[in-house]
């Protein structure tokens, strides 16, 4: 890789600070506002509900995820092992649901790839954001950026003017939408690029699978299933349907996740959580071993959260109709805002906190270019931020949408789509293996990072050296710069 030469910015005086808005404080929200407090960038998250608060269960941090916890802000990572669950073993297991047999055992890494309840992980966070960086019941209701129809220069001098549904605004530097699967930044995302890169209206899709959710007391867990199977998480799967069990809130729990296939269509967009039924839970497992039935079995009649019955989550992801690009100006999209992606491979959350991490180091890196190039720098902050977007779209999106793919394959496989291959124990095990691996270690953060900081710097000092470049070519003639020209060459070197 070319080093980066560090002196050609020329330092100056301080620039102004920049504002971030980050609409949004789910799991990637609020692992973007912790990076970006960690690297003392001001910003402000706009969360639409009363309080931080996250509903559905149990969730997992695969160890990448943990990883980049740990580089966002280690206090992430702390507070996240304070809420997780110990394994019972380091080990991910799946069991043939119809005999009862083990499938197949993946290996975790050493107290890795944790279970926690998400309120729990989500209050923890939500302490570390100082309160005066949070603004709750507050609903984006519309971006303007210069030059959009309707925006008015001298209300926001400049800036991106945000409009919230109780009537209030406010002016930023950069806008990160992390509000989630049906995100209202996709749309302004999308309403903004080319017309020729659209082929059609990014949304998220259902993918013909629902889930049911439930905490069951660990001691009605261990009764029904034993203490081996209720304290390590594992997998019962078998035809159209699975179901994941691991144990959560210091084991006092069993987070339960029943996933069913469905041939029909979701019957209401607008909501992907609708009224269910235990029936329909036991008519899935119907004939499966025993252990499997004690589990459907276990869960309960009725909603444990708002009362009523039981509910079903459809599982919709963005796999289908994706965003071509996942920023437009210096608007971007993250987390689920920005892919979507089943739960079977526990993968949704960690992908947010990979996002949150490329973007605080991108903009960490701007504030250091800012810092030395001073602000009568050629190159507005302005400029500075769309690249450093850019670079966050150009590290993220391959991944990202690799691993929305991967997530179908994995249920595909789970519940026996193929089913010479999902009961030969070594060929199903190869796969889930390589399923897994693929999102735990295909991707080096640290790599991602210096790589990203790196192509950012490489970026800015090209467009900072255009008129330079445009002014010797025009005294000196044609090809005699091209050392400069074959910086561009490189480029590639810069990829993961
Ligand atoms: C059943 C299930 C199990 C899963 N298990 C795992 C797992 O084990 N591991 C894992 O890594 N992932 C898992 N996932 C995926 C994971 O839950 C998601 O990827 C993750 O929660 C997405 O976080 P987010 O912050 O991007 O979005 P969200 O959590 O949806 O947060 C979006 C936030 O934006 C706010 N908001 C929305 N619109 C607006 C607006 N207009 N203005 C202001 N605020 C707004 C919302 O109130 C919300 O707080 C699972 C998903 C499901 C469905």
């Amino acid at each position: 890789m070319p080093s980066i030469p560090q002196s050609r910015f020329p330092s100056g005086p301080s620039p102004i600070p920049l504002h971030v808005a980050i609409i949004g404080g789910g799991i990637t929200g609020i692992n973007l506002a912790l990076g970006l407090e960690r690297r003392g960038i001001s910003y402000t998250v706009y969360e639409r509900s009363p309080g931080f608060r996250e509903i559905g269960a149990g969730i997992g941090f695969s160890p990448n995820a943990e990883e980049a916890m740990k580089l966002l802000n280690p206090d992430i990572f702390h507070a996240y092992k304070r809420t997780a669950n110990p394994n019972g073993e380091d080990k991910f297991q799946w069991i043939n649901g119809l005999t009862d047999e083990r499938l197949y055992s993946l290996s975790v890494p050493k107290d890795g790839f944790l279970g926690c309840k998400r309120s729990e992980i989500l209050e923890e966070w939500g302490r570390l954001v100082p309160p005066q960086n949070i603004q709750f019941n507050k609903t984006i209701e519309s971006v303007q950026e210069p030059g959009d129809q309707g925006y008015n220069p001298s209300e926001a001098s400049g800036k991106i003017l945000l409009r919230f549904t109780d009537g209030t605004h406010a002016s930023v530097d950069l806008v990160i939408g992390c509000d989630g699967i049906r995100s209202r930044l996709r749309q302004h995302v999308q309403s903004h690029l080319e017309s020729s890169s659209i082929q059609h209206v990014a949304k998220e899709s259902y993918t013909h699978k629902y889930c049911y959710r439930a905490l069951i007391p660990m001691s009605r867990a261990i009764e029904a299933v034993g203490q081996h199977r209720a304290l390590t998480r594992f997998m019962y799967n078998g035809p159209g349907a699975h179901i994941i069990t691991y144990p959560i809130g210091n084991n006092s729990v069993l987070n339960m996740l029943a996933v069913i296939s469905d041939s029909n269509e979701w019957p209401d967009e607008q909501r992907h959580v609708l009224p269910g039924n235990k029936d329909d839970i036991r008519q899935a497992f119907k004939g499966w071993h025993p252990t499997v039935q004690k589990l459907a079995d276990l869960f309960p009649e009725e909603n444990e959260e708002g009362g009523g019955p039981i509910v079903k989550w459809g599982i919709f992801d963005t796999l289908d109709f994706p965003l071509p690009q996942y920023y437009s100006g210096r608007v971007a999209v993250a987390g689920d805002a920005a892919h979507a992606t089943g739960p079977h491979l526990g993968a949704g959350g960690g992908l947010g906190i990979e996002d949150a991490l490329i973007l605080a180091e991108l903009l960490e890196k701007v504030t250091e270019i800012q810092a030395s190039n001073g602000s009568e720098s050629e190159l507005g902050t302005d400029i500075m931020l769309e690249r450093a977007l850019y670079e966050y779209n150009d590290f993220r999106y391959a991944r990202t949408q690799d691993v929305v793919s991967w997530t179908r394959k994995a249920v595909d496989l789970f519940q026996w789509k193929d089913e010479n291959v999902a009961k030969d124990g070594k060929k199903f095990g190869r796969l889930v293996k390589k399923l897994f691996h693929q999102v735990w270690y295909d991707l080096d953060l640290h790599q991602m990072v210096d790589w990203s900081r790196g192509r950012l710097e490489f970026d800015v000092l090209e467009r900072a050296l255009e008129p330079i470049e445009r002014e010797a070519r025009e005294t000196l003639g044609g090809d005699s710069l091209s050392s400069l020209s074959d910086m561009d060459s490189e480029e590639g070197d810069y990829r993961v």
